[in-house]
């Protein structure tokens, strides 16, 4: 069994890299940030006051599988995708309560089959024992112009300046907050794919894999 972590920034490509890693290797693939999604959307939608948090995370049933995402069985796959819950995902994860409902569900996952899991702190709180260990980032701009052609393919309208000062924001948000900042993880290769095809970084990743097992 292995286990293989990619940290990083938003729009950094961390998503379709792993979930591609997984199918060319086999394994497991888990993304984490859809797990904080679905707790911000949920949370959110039902007013939770901070004095109440604790008990409403017990009664939150999160299962995340091939086909999607579901709150308390409930199908959230696509609406935990916009804009909106980017910002509830940052905001709430910020929070000790969430971090630590969600460090289970994330390490069960690990306890099943080999994995490749995706987010902020994977190498360095999740997962540091991790067999490999990268951290891909990109350079702001590139990760907005990435969002932005995601967006235009889909059919929707998009702003590139809003959607780098909303990256800009989530990178101070994720890099600054007291809780599991993310950080590179020790041990970690650092890849930058600004300049990178998607391929390429598969390609690369894929080869350290290979050439250490
Ligand atoms: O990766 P994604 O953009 O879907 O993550 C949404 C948000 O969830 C991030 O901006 C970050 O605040 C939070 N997150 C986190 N730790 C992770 C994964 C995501 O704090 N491991």
């Amino acid at each position: 069994m292995i286990i293989i972590t990619i940290d990083g920034p938003a729009g950094a490509g961390k998503s379709t890299t792993a979930k591609k890693i997984a199918q060319e290797l086999n394994i497991n693939f888990l993304d984490t940030g859809a797990l904080y999604r679905a707790i911000g959307l949920i949370l959110a939608k039902s007013e939770v006051r901070p004095e109440f948090l604790y008990e409403a995370l017990n009664d939150i049933n999160i299962n995340i599988n091939k086909s999607g995402v579901y709150v308390n069985d409930f199908d959230v796959t696509k609406e935990i995708r916009t804009p909106e819950v980017d910002e509830l995902a940052s905001k709430y994860s910020a929070l000790s309560e969430v971090r630590n409902a969600l460090l289970n569900i994330q390490r069960e996952q690990a306890k099943k089959a080999s994995l490749i899991a995706e987010g902020r702190d994977l190498g360095s709180v999740v997962f540091p024992d991790a067999d490999f260990k990268f951290y891909l980032t990109a350079s702001p701009e590139s990760r907005a112009q990435r969002r932005y052609n995601e967006r235009i393919q889909r059919g929707e309208t998009a702003n590139y300046d809003e959607i780098l000062q909303a990256i800009k924001s989530r990178d101070e948000h994720d890099l600054h907050r007291e809780i599991s900042p993310l950080k590179i993880p020790d041990n970690a290769i650092f890849i930058d794919n600004s300049n990178m095809s998607e391929q390429e970084v598969i390609n690369f990743i894929i080869d350290k894999v290979r050439g250490s097992i």
